[in-house]
């Protein structure tokens, strides 16, 4: 049980860490507005579930163009400037695999 408990364990800290790779320099310049919603923990992840899954931070484009980014402001797993800095860089187009990302 214990193994099953630390491999469970193991498996969340590598899914928040992937939020907390900050992007190669390439994709931290957007230059169109970018609307951030700062939320708490449990309404960024409500958000985001309704717009790309589950995720304490994410980014989705309006029909208009306009790039929008929701994260948390109370996150043990990262500040406010690590998910914009994140969720902006995919504005600008970085993947969802995160290429280059440290
Ligand atoms: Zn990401």
């Amino acid at each position: 049980m214990k193994s099953i408990l630390t491999k469970i364990s193991i498996t969340v800290l590598a899914v928040f860490s992937i939020f907390m790779l900050q992007p190669p320099e390439r994709f931290t310049h957007y230059s169109r507005p970018v609307i951030i919603h700062r939320l708490q923990l449990f309404d960024a992840l409500s958000l985001c579930v309704k717009r790309v899954g589950p995720a304490w931070a994410c980014q989705w484009f309006t029909p208009d163009g306009d790039c929008h980014i929701a994260v948390p402001t109370d996150s043990p797993f990262g500040s406010v400037e690590q998910y914009i800095r994140h969720e902006r860089a995919h504005c600008a187009g970085w993947s969802n695999w995160h290429e280059g990302g440290s």
